[in-house]
């Protein structure tokens, strides 16, 4: 079976994370990590925590979210940002996502950002989606609290080139294993608003165990096993981007004289977590997912349910978002695909949509 997500773990991992066990009580990973991450995004300080769930946990708390505030975040994004929403108690205002094929843009539509807004608007959470970043600098005047979530595009560029993930009052990501960078399973927050920090430090303090105040902390460090995969990952991170844009270019030359489908042609900005077509022909995706798995092929969906579809709220509110999940098809592009791998599964696709 082809899967749709997988993890790429190199000799090269596998080195340093022997070495980190021959050596176990002699090493600091997770400051080496922190190292690591710092000098990538020029930022003064970070984080790493057991998951992205922890980190928008973090985030949230850090910001001050509780309950009865909103929150205004896609309905064409994961799970786990509902759930960091429900921890606080907070409500989840929820926005429809962009539908451009050929950008693959599916981030969450920034001009009906506004229309959301009240005076109960505490934070607004950006996911950069399938490897594409969202231009957060337009709504960033509208002074609520912007949380960039990584997760699915660490080493993405904004159109003025800098890294996502620097431009938010804070930002997260996961590490876990079905991401851009695997640690296993783990995470990451920073923030570039210095108003957070400290907020950040007090609720992962351990020192505020042996204090004679009590005092609520959070028991979301990262493991030092995690640190040591997450930092050999991010050491091959440039490489592991090329690779993918190097499957996305052989899918793109397979893919792009056929007729029933239109294709993605996306800049140098983007590192391809996900290549996504639309199929133009009567099929939905959903078809075309289950006869890809008669074949040995998981395509995916993209997004699959939306947070709108599993709250049960209006569809007609959610055109994009509800347009995507028909029509969209996720044809695997992560590195540790072989050239045959990535032709047998555009060959398959072309027999499925002739049939
Ligand atoms: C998977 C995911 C998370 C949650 O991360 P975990 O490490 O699984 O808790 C958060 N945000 C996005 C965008 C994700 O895709």
């Amino acid at each position: 079976m082809i899967k749709l997500v997988n993890s790429f773990l190199t000799s090269y991992d596998k080195e340093k994370v022997n070495n980190f066990l021959e050596n176990y009580n002699n090493m600091d990973p997770i400051n080496e990590l922190k190292g690591k991450i710092k000098r990538i995004f020029q930022i003064n300080n970070c984080y790493p925590v057991n998951s992205g769930s922890s980190a928008l946990h973090i985030a949230l708390m850090s910001i001050g979210i509780k309950e009865n505030d909103d929150v205004i975040c896609t309905t064409h994004t994961c799970v786990a940002i509902l759930n960091a929403i429900k921890y606080v108690g907070a409500n989840l205002v929820l926005v429809d996502c962009n539908y451009d094929v050929n950008k693959m843009d599916y981030n969450i539509k920034l001009k009906d950002i506004n229309k959301k807004i009240t005076s109960k608007t505490k934070a607004v959470i950006i996911p950069h989606m399938f490897g594409v970043a969202c231009e957060i600098e337009e709504i960033k005047n509208i002074g609520i609290p912007i949380i960039e979530d990584i997760t699915l595009s660490v080493g993405a560029k904004f159109n003025d080139g800098s890294l996502i993930g620097t431009k938010g009052d804070i930002t997260v990501s996961s590490f876990h294993r079905t991401k851009v960078i695997s640690s296993d399973v783990g995470g990451v927050i920073w923030c570039n608003n210095q108003k957070y920090e400290k907020n950040i430090y007090s609720i992962l303090d351990y020192d505020g165990m042996y204090s004679v105040q009590y005092k609520k902390t959070y028991n979301y460090v990262m493991g030092d096993i995690n640190a040591v995969l997450a930092a050999s990952q991010i050491d091959q991170l440039e490489k592991f981007i090329s690779i993918r844009r190097k499957n996305a270019d052989i899918l793109n030359m397979e893919l792009r004289d056929f007729e029933c489908i239109n294709i993605p042609c996306i800049d140098n900005n983007d590192i391809y977590f996900r290549y996504i077509i639309e199929i133009n022909n009567e099929m939905t995706s959903e078809y075309i997912v289950n006869e890809g798995i008669k074949k040995g092929i998981q395509f995916g969906r993209g997004v699959f349910p939306a947070l709108h579809n599993v709250l049960g709220l209006n569809n007609d509110d959610f055109i994009n978002s509800e347009r995507a999940q028909k029509k969209l098809l996720s044809i695997p592009v992560y590195p540790g695909l072989s050239k045959s791998d990535l032709i047998y599964m555009c060959d398959t696709l072309k027999n499925i949509l002739r049939s």
